[in-house]
């Protein structure tokens, strides 16, 4: 017999089989417009893949299916070994396949970067975990091919487009992954603080060989090939090579401690491991270690931005496809006009986000022209700081969007806004991207009055007085200054996203952005739109940001 208390009626469908890259007008234009429409193709089927049930299944399985480290074998022996579920190799697997780890290394040429880019924003939206050791390989790649005869030994494996999960040697595998381990208990952002060190096994210097003992606080992916790790040599920090396995084939004693119990970013292991006499390569110039791993750090700053920009789009998508099947007071969520308010005000910051993270990966491959390495230099770490942080709040008001559905872990929502703190935290939290924004202005003051001058090629006056704003907190005395680096980052951000917006970006779709972030009465709550713009007009926004 069977029961039927209700019928079951008002609830939303999953939102499956759309193609990520053809619904995201904002992408597909970035692509043309910065060289990369030679990947579109690609872009297309693998939007299409990444839509299908089948892909979104691996994003949650990852994410319920948690990695488990097994320190010893059951002999006893010693192994350090995590396990993860088969959708983390299978997510891996697609990262790999699209060479999101390598692209503009292993196939170089004009809009790599844009296009590897767009493949990483989209699958960054089904799962995000993944992209940790997918991002620490894809920037460890140009420190490691200063090295060239250590490069040699790895360029086929860093390369290689198949994932290769097993624990072997370097040398027997089909290809590898890397990992940086900077972060000790007593100072993260201040690594000039890490009491880990390296001891010559014959002579000292760069290329070789070293024996490390100390400890990491945190060492994500520890099931990489091999970490680059920051430790202390008589002339200051270093940077080393450090493998999971030494060179004679046995196990190098990196040992895991344990692994992290995170709010979210759980597919992904992040571990706690010490070093007793770890076998490691010196990379880089002895002494010099923090500016070879920065170099690393730089690209790592651009994949937050793009991850996080991915999660606020992946947000904005389930809020939009949620309004526009969900009921309340008899009609659509999304034809109710304090709805539509809210999600065209979403609608554009995500678009702000994402052209701001396709021009800061257009400028990696910019060359030494002054003005793209003043965007990259100074835009990077201020966009990282905005944007990584915006993505907190953002998922947090899509996650309303969805009503009590969004806060249970049945749906996406709640994953997505666990997730969304990590990027602001990790390698360089706000204030340190603040005042590394505030340091790369001040190094190259040309190219900061460069940047400004782009800027003031807006007819818009709105972005000329943002332009005279920020250069009266430029002009501050240092102390002040650095008071004010979280307002001159966010001044520098909201500027480069009006520009950005009034250049690429339908011009209605330009002065709605600028305006809003400009009128002091719009607030700090999404869904402020004041009256100069009305219900029809935000239905506009939303066709243009996933059309129906
Ligand atoms: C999930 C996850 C994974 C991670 N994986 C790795 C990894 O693989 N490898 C690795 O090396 N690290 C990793 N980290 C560590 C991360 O990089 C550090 O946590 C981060 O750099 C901050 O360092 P800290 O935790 O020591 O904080 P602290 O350095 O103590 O900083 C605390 C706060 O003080 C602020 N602050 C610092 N200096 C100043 C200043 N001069 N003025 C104003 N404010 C300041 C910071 O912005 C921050 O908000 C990971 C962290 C997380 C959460």
């Amino acid at each position: 017999m069977q029961w039927q208390t209700h019928e079951i009626t008002n609830q939303v469908p999953e939102l499956q089989n759309y193609n990520l890259f053809e619904t995201d007008v904002c992408l597909r234009d970035g692509v043309n417009q910065y060289a990369a429409a030679w990947h579109k193709e690609a872009l297309h089927q693998f939007g299409d893949r990444l839509g299908t049930p089948d892909v979104i299944a691996l994003g949650e399985l990852a994410n319920k299916h948690l990695p488990e480290l097994n320190t010893h074998d059951r002999h006893g022996k010693r192994i350090d070994h995590v396990t993860f579920h088969a959708s983390w190799h299978q997510l891996l697997s697609m990262l790999r396949e699209q060479d999101l780890h390598a692209m503009p290394w292993s196939r170089p040429r004009t809009g790599a970067q844009v296009a590897r880019a767009a493949g990483y924003y989209m699958q960054a939206q089904i799962e995000a975990g993944s992209l940790c050791p997918t991002t620490m390989t894809f920037a460890a790649i140009p420190v490691l091919q200063k090295e060239p005869a250590l490069f040699a030994q790895l360029q086929s494996q860093l390369f290689s487009s198949e994932h290769d999960p097993r624990d072997l040697p370097i040398a027997q595998k089909k290809s590898i992954m890397i990992g940086m381990g900077m972060t000790e208990k007593q100072g993260g952002s201040d690594v000039r603080t890490n009491t880990t060190i390296a001891r010559a096994i014959n002579k000292e210097g760069r290329g070789q060989p070293y024996l490390l003992t100390g400890h990491k606080w945190f060492f994500s992916a520890p099931m990489c090939d091999a970490h680059l790790v920051l430790a202390k040599t008589q002339a200051g920090l270093s940077c080393f090579f450090v493998p999971r396995w030494k060179p004679d084939g046995s196990k190098n004693p990196v040992q895991v401690q344990r692994l992290k119990s995170k709010l979210g970013n759980q597919s992904n292991s992040s571990s706690e491991v010490e070093f007793l006499d770890a076998y490691g390569v010196m990379v880089g110039e002895e002494g010099r270690g923090i500016p070879t791993i920065i170099e690393m750090a730089n690209l790592t700053r651009l994949d937050c931005v793009i991850g996080s920009a991915a999660l606020m789009r992946q947000a904005l998508v389930q809020a939009i496809h949620h309004a526009r099947h969900r009921q309340a007071f008899g009609r659509l969520l999304s034809d109710q006009t304090l709805m539509r308010n809210v999600l065209a005000d979403l609608a554009l910051e995500s678009e702000a986000a994402t052209s701001l993270m396709l021009k800061l990966a257009s400028v990696a491959e910019a060359g030494d022209d002054p003005l793209s390495q003043t965007w990259k230099r100074v835009m990077t770490p201020a966009a990282r700081f905005w944007i990584c942080k915006r993505a907190i709040e953002f998922t947090g008001e899509c996650m309303e969007v969805w009503g009590g559905n969004g806060y249970v872990e049945t749906g996406p929502m709640a994953r997505l806004y666990r997730e969304a703190p990590v990027n602001s935290i990790w390698e360089g939290s706000g204030n340190v991207m603040c005042l590394d924004v505030l340091r790369a202005i001040e190094r190259d003051p040309k190219g900061a009055q460069l940047l400004l001058q782009e800027f003031r090629t807006s007819d818009a006056p709105a972005i000329q007085a943002m332009v005279d704003n920020l250069e009266q907190n430029l002009q501050l005395p240092a102390e002040a200054r650095e008071f004010n680096a979280r307002r001159i980052a966010q001044q520098l951000v909201l500027v480069a996203q009006s520009y950005l917006l009034e250049k690429n970006a339908a011009p209605e779709i330009a002065a709605a952005f600028t305006h809003s972030r400009l009128d002091p009465d719009c607030g700090r709550i999404y869904g402020s739109f004041g009256h100069t713009m009305d219900s029809a007009f935000c239905q506009h926004i939303l066709q243009r940001a996933l059309p129906e």
